[in-house]
């Protein structure tokens, strides 16, 4: 069957589903890629759906005039974010002028895109959600503010960004904000892990993936590997599980797709204590990603380009794929298990964390002990 991009690069953005008339695309997720396959019984040939998709047409994509760091000015906005709350803080300021907000929420097991108009859904957008979000649905919604005259601003992944700017025709009401990205796997990795741990995805209501610089999964305030890295994470930052396309992707470079892009700012010389309650790195490309700046509440500071994108790789190119990527999902295949699977391929990894968390049981049982025997 014919695919919308070239087989097995589809980003997973959605767009082609919403701008197809005869509704001839489906999107199939087999975990090592995702495919947008196109109907030939259905299919009239318009083209639209090859015209708005960010892998086969991507859209222009601007080096940064400005470059700073900075978190968001109040505390909590701040300690709520995933790096600085410049994200957060920039969201609540659009929706108090009267903005729409589109971004990417947890809720009912799913990584969806929301509408925010008010202060109350933005606080839900903050922190980042390391696995492959789904805008679908949202295209034509925005599309429809955009043209009844209202601010819109979609905050998001660069691929994703890409195909709103398509999908809009860059319209002059769409403000963009991309964040930095290492790659994304498919949630159905995300589930089958968590099921490994007796934890339905569906049935929490919380799921955080880091605080601040500890890169660790936790669900419902519970970390899955207490004190160690857990099996998700390390295959995460190691590149090994994320979808075929992100290894090929042209948005990871210093020419950005959006009007502001966002990350950690990785390399940062500011004092430690700051750098523990998150910095963020603000890339802005335009005239539109400074109003977003000059109307926020945040802090900012200089920041040195080079070094910046020295230490964040996404900013010069893809993540390269793990040598280990086939044999990974070879083994997932077969044993429907994340965890062994990772642990499989890592044994050292898996050695190492053994060792750590046999350690801090001992100390943590040792502490209650002496505890028990003081009092
Ligand atoms: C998958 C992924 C990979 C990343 N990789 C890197 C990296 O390699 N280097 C780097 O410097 N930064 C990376 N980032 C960006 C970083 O984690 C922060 O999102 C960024 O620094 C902004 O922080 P903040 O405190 O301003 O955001 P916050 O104020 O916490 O707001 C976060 C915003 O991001 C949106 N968001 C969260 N998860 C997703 C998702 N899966 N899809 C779409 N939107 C989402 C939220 O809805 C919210 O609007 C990545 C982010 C994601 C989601």
């Amino acid at each position: 069957m014919k695919t919308v991009c070239e087989l097995n690069q589809c980003a997973g953005c959605m767009a082609c589903l919403e701008v197809c008339p005869v509704k001839a695309v489906h999107i199939q997720d087999s975990i090592r890629f995702y495919n947008a396959f196109i109907d030939p019984d259905r299919c009239t040939g318009c083209h639209r759906c090859h015209s708005i998709c960010p892998v086969h047409t991507p859209p222009g994509q601007t080096e940064p005039i400005l470059w700073k760091q900075g978190w968001a000015s109040d505390s909590t906005v701040r300690k709520a974010a995933a790096s600085g709350g410049i994200a957060s803080a920039i969201e609540m300021s659009f929706v108090r002028q009267g903005g729409v907000v589109y971004s990417c929420l947890f809720q009912a097991g799913k990584f969806q895109f929301k509408k925010a108009e008010n202060l109350e859904i933005v606080r839900q957008f903050a922190g980042s959600q390391y696995v492959k979000s789904s805008p679908e649905g949202i295209y034509t919604e925005i599309l429809r503010y955009l043209r009844d005259g209202r601010k819109v601003l979609f905050v998001g992944l660069p691929c994703q960004a890409a195909a709103v700017k398509n999908f809009t025709k860059s319209h002059k009401n769409l403000y963009l904000i991309d964040l930095v990205c290492h790659g994304t796997p498919s949630p159905v990795l995300l589930d089958m892990f968590l099921h490994d741990q007796g934890i339905s995805l569906n049935g929490i209501r919380r799921i955080s993936f880091r605080r601040k610089n500890q890169f660790r999964l936790a669900a419902d305030g519970r970390d899955i590997a207490a004190g160690v890295w857990d099996a998700y994470t390390t295959a995460f930052c190691d590149a090994v599980f994320y979808t075929e396309s992100c290894y090929s992707c042209r948005y990871a470079q210093i020419h950005r797709v959006s009007d502001l892009t966002l990350g950690d700012s990785w390399g940062s010389q500011l004092p430690m204590p700051q750098q523990k309650l998150g910095i963020s790195l603000i890339l802005c490309q335009n005239k539109k990603g400074k109003n977003l700046l000059l109307s926020a509440e945040i802090h900012l500071e200089e920041v040195d380009l080079e070094k910046a994108v020295s230490c964040n790789h996404q900013l010069q190119h893809p993540s390269f794929r793990h040598r280990k990527r086939d044999r990974f999902f070879d083994e997932v295949e077969q044993t429907r298990n994340v965890q062994r699977s990772v642990w499989k391929c890592f044994p050292i990894k898996f050695l190492k964390k053994s060792i750590k968390s046999f350690l801090i049981k001992q100390r943590s049982s040792l502490w209650k002990e002496s505890h028990g025997q003081q009092t």
